[in-house]
């Protein structure tokens, strides 16, 4: 079973979920979570595995040998992502633009164009008993997040629950993250900025295909107008996390809210077997 918890938006509160429900089930469930947060991963703050191992990440970028280039433009055309430019006689590739798709090498008439790798990011392992740990890190100033994403993605074990903590957004390195996944937990806070976000989220997951349900943190900070929208929409809300002092104060120091706050594993719990009832009712419908 993978399980990705998504928010729109950064801050409201996905890891604290994220982590939650691997804390809860890792006392009779094999857990593994995937932290693909790769700019800013921090499930390891409330985890606190050892890390073990860690292994760089490459993408191949493109080199020009000027020797053999016509300079006749092919690669500038086909590469999607304006990461090659010809200027008269000079080829520019810009690498922090390039994803690595290799169409410019394979499609270079004059096969002037060779591959070389280039450290992105890394992905670090470690587990204590029943959780595992895998994390992605982008190195600092790069921009291609879903090169390591991918790479974190490698590490799905279908023996164990994955848990995915998803970058915060709605681009590239969302749907990299969240596709494949048996279900999506959306995390979202009770504002219109909230709101917003959540239902361009919910139209992320509903184009991948995947069934989701909504958990809104911080309920009592806004309005209803999220409980307003999930009815609407036919979207279930799986669980309520109030607005509460002692939860921030408990996150605040990287103590684990169902450590804090034993009585949060029951409701993680409950919110787990919501979700194998509705993968098992999605899968059946199919
Ligand atoms: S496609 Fe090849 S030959 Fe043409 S400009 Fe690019 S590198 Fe040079
Ligand atoms: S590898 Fe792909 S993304 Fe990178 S420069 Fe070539 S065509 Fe563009």
């Amino acid at each position: 079973m993978i399980i990705s918890v998504a928010s729109g938006k950064g801050g409201t509160g996905k890891t604290l979920v994220a982590t939650s429900l691997a804390l809860s089930l890792n006392a009779n469930h094999k857990v593994r979570l995937l932290d693909c947060d790769v700019e800013e991963p921090n499930a390891n703050i409330l985890l606190r595995v050892g890390i073990r191992h860690s292994q760089a990440v490459y993408v191949p970028i493109p080199g020009v040998d000027e020797a053999k280039c016509t300079y006749c433009g092919k690669c500038a055309e086909v590469c999607a992502y304006n990461a090659v430019a010809v200027i008269k006689e000079k080829v520019l590739v810009f690498a922090a633009l390039c994803h690595g798709c290799g169409a410019c090498s394979y499609l270079c008439p004059e096969s002037a164009i060779t591959e070389e790798r280039k450290e992105v990011g890394v992905v670090e392992r470690g587990d204590s008993e029943n959780s595992e740990l895998i994390q992605g890190r982008l190195n600092v100033g790069e921009a291609m997040a879903p090169p390591v994403i991918r790479e974190v993605k490698k590490h799905i074990n279908h023996g164990s629950v994955v848990i995915i903590d998803v970058p915060p957004g709605t681009s590239c390195p969302v749907i990299e993250a969240v596709k494949g996944s048996d279900f999506c937990l959306l995390v979202t806070e009770p504002t219109p900025f909230g709101l917003n976000d959540l239902s361009l989220a919910v139209e992320v997951v509903r184009e991948l295909d995947i069934p989701c349900g909504v958990i809104i943190n911080r309920v009592g900070v806004g309005n209803d107008e999220i409980d307003q929208y999930c009815h609407r929409q036919g979207i279930p809300i799986l669980l309520k996390i109030p607005l509460d002092r002692n939860i921030a104060m408990l996150y605040s120091r990287g103590i684990p809210l169902v450590e804090g706050m034993p009585r949060w594993r029951q409701e993680f719990l409950r919110l787990f077997e919501n979700i194998k009832g509705m993968v098992a009712a999605s899968r059946l419908a199919k």
